[in-house]
C-alpha cells in the first residue's frame, strides 16, 4: 500500500484528524476519528494496517522523539486549523512497545539525574563538612581554652550554607581572624551572657552590649589562654 505525504512532513505517514463526518473506503465504517487518505479516499486505521499503534498525544518532546526512533512503523497525527489554514501536529501514532521501550528510557534519564543530583548533595555536604572542620579548627588555634563541642558548634552555626552568617561570608570563607572571632564573640554573647533575655526585656541592643562586654571579654580571655581550662 503507497502512503500519502503532506509537504509538512515528507516520508513520513500521515494520519489525519478529520474535521468531517468520514466513512472507510474499504469496510465502511464511520465516521472515523482518525483516517489515512490514499488517492484522496480515507482509510481507517484497520485497512490501513496501522490498527495496532497507539496514540502518543504532543507535548513531550523526549518521549515522543525516542518513541519514533523505537518503533518501525509509525505515523503524525494531524488536523486542519481552519483559522489558520494549516495541519497542525496532535502527536503520533506508534507501536505499544516502542512507546514502553522510550518510556522505560526517559525513566532511566531522569533516575540518571535523580542520582547526580544527589551525587552533588553528597560532595556539598562534604565541602560544609571539611569547611566547619577547618573552622572548628582556627577557633581552637585562636581560643585554645575554648571547650570543643563549643567550637564545634560555633563553627557548625556559622557555615550553615546559605545563612548568610559569618562563616559563609568572603572573610569567613578564607578563614580570617576577624571572621571567626566574629562568630565567636556572637555565639558567647549568646550562649554565655543575658545578652539575649535584655533584648527580650526591651534593653536597647547597644545597651545590652555595653551591660554583657564584660562578662564577653572574661569567657574570651579564658578561650584565649592556653591550656586553661572553660566549664562552659
Ligand atoms: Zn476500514
Amino acid at each position: 500500500m503507497a502512503f500519502p505525504t503532506t509537504p509538512r512532513s515528507p516520508g513520513r505517514l500521515v494520519v489525519v484528524q478529520p474535521l468531517k463526518r468520514k466513512r472507510c473506503a474499504g469496510c465502511r465504517r464511520g465516521p472515523l476519528s482518525l483516517l489515512l487518505l490514499e488517492d484522496g479516499a480515507p482509510w481507517c486505521l484497520a485497512c490501513a494496517d496501522l490498527g495496532h499503534l497507539v496514540f502518543l498525544p504532543r507535548g513531550d518532546t523526549a518521549l515522543t522523539r525516542r518513541s519514533w526512533e523505537e518503533s518501525s512503523l509509525s505515523a503524525v497525527v494531524v488536523r486542519f486549523n481552519r483559522r489558520k489554514s494549516r495541519y497542525e501536529r496532535q502527536g503520533v501514532l506508534v507501536e505499544a512497545a516502542a512507546l514502553a521501550r522510550a518510556e522505560a528510557r526517559c525513566l532511566a534519564d531522569a533516575e540518571a539525574r535523580r542520582r547526580r543530583r544527589a551525587r552533588e548533595a553528597r560532595g556539598r555536604a562534604m565541602a560544609d563538612e571539611r569547611f566547619a572542620a577547618a573552622f572548628t579548627a582556627e577557633i581552637l588555634r585562636l581560643f585554645p581554652g575554648c571547650p570543643d563541642g563549643r567550637a564545634r558548634a560555633i563553627a557548625a552555626h556559622a557555615s550553615v550554607r546559605g545563612s548568610g552568617r559569618v562563616g559563609r561570608s568572603a572573610a569567613g570563607r578564607v578563614l580570617s581572624e576577624g571572621a571567626v572571632t566574629a562568630a565567636v564573640v556572637a555565639a558567647v554573647r549568646h550562649v554565655d551572657t543575658p545578652y539575649d533575655r535584655l533584648l527580650m526585656s526591651g534593653v536597647a541592643r547597644y545597651e545590652a552590649r555595653r551591660r554583657i562586654a564584660p562578662s564577653v571579654e572574661d569567657v574570651l580571655r579564658t578561650w584565649r589562654g592556653a591550656g586553661e581550662e572553660y566549664a562552659g
